[in-house]
């Protein structure tokens, strides 16, 4: 095994299981008992659609869910749902859509949404550079809305909210790419929950998608094939030629989390130990390490922190680098360091992180 893999603190893709990885190489030469590569098995077997089934499975099963929730499993990223989202919901609705704009990726889809028709910003973190979420009497969420958007982690800045956004009247919709799986949600009070995998629950190419039953007798149907919820529902994520691969691994890393960690409490606990030793170490840095975001809206998954200069950063960043940690620059958006901890990033990396961190400082 390579050791480097799992010192992989990049916003993503992110870092696997090495277990995953192994099973995944194995795979690609023959999946177990089918005779075929991963990589050559048709989507129309017996075998993937087995896959799917469980795949689904697991996620309501990880979630708590019932199967009143559709999982399905597209292409086109995160970046398709942007638009889906606002066809199905808001193309030819009086009622506007509220966005809560708390950084870089909740941003982006609002531009979108207004395409489809109107659009309320109803909180925006950009001027004072998304260094904090709003607080509940910052909100003021109107009972007509015909849904709420918003971002539960936000990847680029390190911001998570800690709680459900919204009134249970209206449609929450949320994007779940940088957090998905990493705790308990409460998915259940989410019409629709969008998450990509190659942050925290496999690699890119296969989009999740949650759907609360009765939202489906309110979408769009008037809509190219593809991007229908209806069609891609009917046909089990399998209507087209789907990403096999992609889908196969988010299977192998749901069992893993279903069976090894033993599900999103248990992930939870560790994830949170993780962000505590990273968080605490910037906190009594006495000043070098500085971190981003507001303490109380500080993110569990992505670590986002300054030092005292740009020649510095990029001292720790090359540094870093030939110690063999990598991913640790941050988002071009706004630069500084990103240690992006996911779930398959371990204490012990973690652990050596810090070693270095300490060292770092020690010696500049
Ligand atoms: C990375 C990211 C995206 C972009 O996803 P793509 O799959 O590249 O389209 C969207 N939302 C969030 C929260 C992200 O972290």
């Amino acid at each position: 095994m390579n050791p480097f893999n799992q010192l992989n603190f990049s916003g993503g893709p992110g870092v696997l299981p090495a277990c995953v990885l192994a099973e995944i190489q194995q795979a690609i030469m023959e999946v177990p008992g089918t005779r075929l590569s991963l990589l050559g098995i048709s989507h129309r077997s017996d075998w993937f659609a087995a896959v799917v089934t469980e795949l689904e499975d697991n996620v309501r099963s990880l979630l708590g869910l019932g199967k009143n929730y559709h999982v399905l499993m597209l292409q086109g990223g995160a970046t398709q749902q942007f638009s889906m989202v606002p066809m199905s919901l808001l193309r030819g609705k009086t009622q506007a859509a509220e966005y809560v704009q708390t950084g870089y990726w909740s941003s982006k889809p609002i531009a979108d949404a207004r395409r489809e028709g109107p659009v309320r910003v109803i909180w925006s973190g950009e001027s004072s550079g998304y260094r904090c979420l709003p607080t509940d009497d910052e909100l003021a969420f109107s009972e007509d809305a015909s849904y709420l958007h918003y971002v539960s982690n936000e990847t680029v800045e390190g911001l998570q909210f800690q709680r459900v956004l919204g009134r249970d009247d209206v449609p929450r919709v949320c994007d779940m790419s940088s957090d998905f799986l990493s705790r308990p949600c409460e998915a259940e009070r989410f019409s629709i929950i969008y998450a990509h995998a190659q942050k925290n629950i496999g690699p890119a190419g296969v989009t999740m998608v949650l759907l609360r039953d009765e939202i489906l007798e309110s979408v769009n149907r008037d809509l190219p094939d593809f991007l229908n919820y209806g069609t891609q529902i009917a046909s089990h994520s399998n209507f087209n030629t789907p990403p096999v691969f992609s889908i196969y691994v988010t299977l192998l890393v749901t069992r893993w989390l279903l069976h090894q960690i033993g599900g999103l409490k248990k992930v939870d606990a560790i994830n949170q130990q993780k962000a505590q030793k990273i968080y605490g170490f910037i906190d009594g840095s006495g000043g070098f390490y500085r971190g981003r975001a507001k303490p109380a809206d500080r993110s569990l998954m992505n670590t986002v922190f300054e030092l005292p200069s740009k020649e510095l950063e990029a001292s720790f960043l090359a540094e870093s680098s030939a110690a063999g940690f990598s991913g640790l620059g941050g988002h071009r958006a706004i630069g500084g360091i990103r240690a992006s901890i996911y779930n398959a990033l371990g204490l012990a990396a973690v652990d050596q992180l810090l070693d270095f961190m300490q060292d770092f400082q020690r010696r500049h």
